[in-house]
């Protein structure tokens, strides 16, 4: 029997550095498998359909809904993301681990789902540092800056919910102790 694939979850609030985390995590172990969300909102500049996101209608994404081939989705910042349900299950299945980079509603979702998926939380070095990595990032108006950091400081309440989290004031760092917290997981006596 195959034992099947181990789920991460990484969330965290905007201006963490989870994505730039996430990337350095699958450049290092080119065998976990991203899942590709589909989301509403439009693509930023560089952003490449399919790579990054699914780029797809409210109309698409109520159909995606109503076809219940979503794991889980969320409304983030006046746009909704989901992760398709069907490449996560069948990697699971395949004994391929899966990398979910998405925000805290859906990561609760995921949890009530997958009671041995492992969740982990980015956190910023300080709430200082926070904004001026949202500033710095230069892909956000003033108003969702503003949006961004007001909601990064609800979301940070909500580590509590998680099973490890991770403190990135050192990329590097930060990315080997997420491969730790996955090492470990998939040592666990309940998974061998
Ligand atoms: P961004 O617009 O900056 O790419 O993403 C905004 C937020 O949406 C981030 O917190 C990101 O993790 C989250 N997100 C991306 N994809 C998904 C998804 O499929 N589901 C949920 N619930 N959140 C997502």
């Amino acid at each position: 029997m195959i034992k099947k694939g181990l789920l991460i979850v990484v969330s965290g609030p905007s201006g963490a550095g989870k994505g730039t985390i996430c990337k350095n995590l699958l450049e290092l172990n080119p065998d976990i498998k991203i899942s590709i969300s589909a989301t509403t909102r439009a693509p930023r500049k560089g952003e490449v359909e399919g790579v990054n996101y699914y780029f797809i209608s409210n109309q698409d994404f109520e159909e995606m809904l109503q076809q219940d081939a979503l794991l889980e989705y969320a409304k983030v910042y006046d746009n909704y993301y989901g992760t398709p349900k069907k490449y996560v299950l069948d990697n699971l299945e395949k004994g391929n681990d899966v990398l979910l980079e998405i925000d805290i509603v859906g990561a609760l979702q995921v949890k009530d789902k997958f009671k041995d998926g492992v969740f982990v939380f980015i956190l910023p070095p300080s709430l200082e540092e926070l904004k001026n990595r949202i500033v710095g990032r230069g892909t956000e108006s003033n108003v969702d800056i503003e949006k961004r950091y007001g909601c990064a400081i609800e979301e940070i309440e909500q580590v509590i919910k998680y099973d490890y989290a991770v403190i990135n004031d050192d990329v590097d760092r930060a990315t080997k102790d997420v491969e730790a917290i996955i090492k470990a997981e998939k040592c666990k006596v309940t998974r061998v």
